[in-house]
């Protein structure tokens, strides 16, 4: 039929435009089985929360004399068949369908549970957790209600708990955005920068948020010891950071002399494989463990 030439057209018509419209693009299978691959991808996401699928892992942040005073949460997805899919791969799918409010949901859970638990050890009693919200779920209208009711329901301290939010969802309903932070942050919710130096970053509107914590993004980092500009880039980001009295992360750090060259750029905070990769919660607890007993 005239089926499906017409959707092969759409295909290449869509791969167009997502190469920046006004070009061609003529249809090839691979385009058709990646959007099949997708397609089934997102209908396994659906049966991925029910079925017990995900999990979280924990990243220490060090700071500068090698303390760990916090973790950020990352999820992680086990297939059943593919293995471990990326969160780069899976969050975008997540938000588009919406399975990320209820997943979002599942996360701040189950991080509040593991901070409550952590909260009764004396050696892990100190350590926050930083939770990454997204675009939509910040955005429901009673996204703050939700919050509060898990951390009653776990048990958790809101001062332990830190929220990740990116610059994108920042720029909208600034009001709106505000009204709930402060809302939490009254409540002694913290909040962190995440990805800072990718997005929209007006600086009119940064001074106006109730934030604790700025996180240079890892493409940055990454790059600081060769190329000037991102050299520049962490620089700013730094002494920004420092007037508007915030504290910096750098994220991705990898090596010691990224760290020695952020360490002089007075950022004293770290996350990155040269301290950890993600851990799961037992992981973490001997990294803090072992971490506590080798300092001088
Ligand atoms: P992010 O929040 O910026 O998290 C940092 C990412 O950098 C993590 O990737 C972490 O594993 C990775 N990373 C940490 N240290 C290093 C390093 O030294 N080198 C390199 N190359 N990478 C490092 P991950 O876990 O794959 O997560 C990717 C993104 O997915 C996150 O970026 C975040 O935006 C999103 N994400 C992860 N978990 C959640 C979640 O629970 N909710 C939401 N909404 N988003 C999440
Ligand atoms: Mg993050
Ligand atoms: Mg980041």
């Amino acid at each position: 039929g005239i089926e499906e030439p017409l959707k092969r057209a759409d295909m290449a018509m869509y791969q167009a435009k997502a190469a920046g419209r006004n070009t061609l693009r003529f249809f090839d299978p691979s385009m058709q089985r990646v959007i099949a691959e997708r397609a089934s991808l997102e209908i396994d996401l659906h049966a991925a929360l029910a079925q017990g699928q995900f999990t979280l892992v924990y990243q220490p942040q060090v700071s500068i004399g090698g303390n760990s005073y916090g973790a950020e949460a990352l999820l992680r997805w086990l297939h059943p068949v593919r293995g471990q899919v990326s969160p780069a791969e899976f969050i975008p799918m997540a938000e588009d369908t919406g399975i990320i409010l209820p997943l979002g949901q599942w996360v701040l859970e189950t991080a509040c549970a593991q901070l409550a638990v952590w909260a009764g050890q004396p050696d892990m009693a100190h350590m926050s957790v930083a939770v990454n919200v997204s675009p939509r779920q910040f955005h429901q209208a009673d996204f703050a209600d939700q919050v509060l009711a898990t951390l009653q329901r776990t048990g958790a301290s809101p001062l332990r708990l830190k929220l990740e939010l990116t610059e994108g969802m920042l720029v909208s309903n600034v009001e709106d955005v505000i009204a709930k932070m402060v809302r939490l942050k009254s409540a002694g919710v913290g909040f962190s920068l995440d990805d800072f130096g990718m997005g929209y970053s007006s600086l009119s509107y940064l001074k106006r948020l109730p934030l604790d914590q700025l996180k240079i993004d890892q493409s940055f980092v990454r790059d600081v010891l060769i190329d000037p500009n991102d050299a520049a880039i962490s620089r700013m980001v730094i002494v920004l950071a420092e007037s508007l009295g915030l504290v910096v992360v750098a994220e991705g750090v990898e090596t010691a002399e990224q760290r020695d060259f952020l360490a002089g750029q007075v950022c004293r905070v770290y996350q990155g494989y040269l301290f950890s990769r993600p851990l799961p919660a037992a992981g973490l607890e001997q990294y803090i463990r072992s971490s506590l007993n080798t300092r001088p």
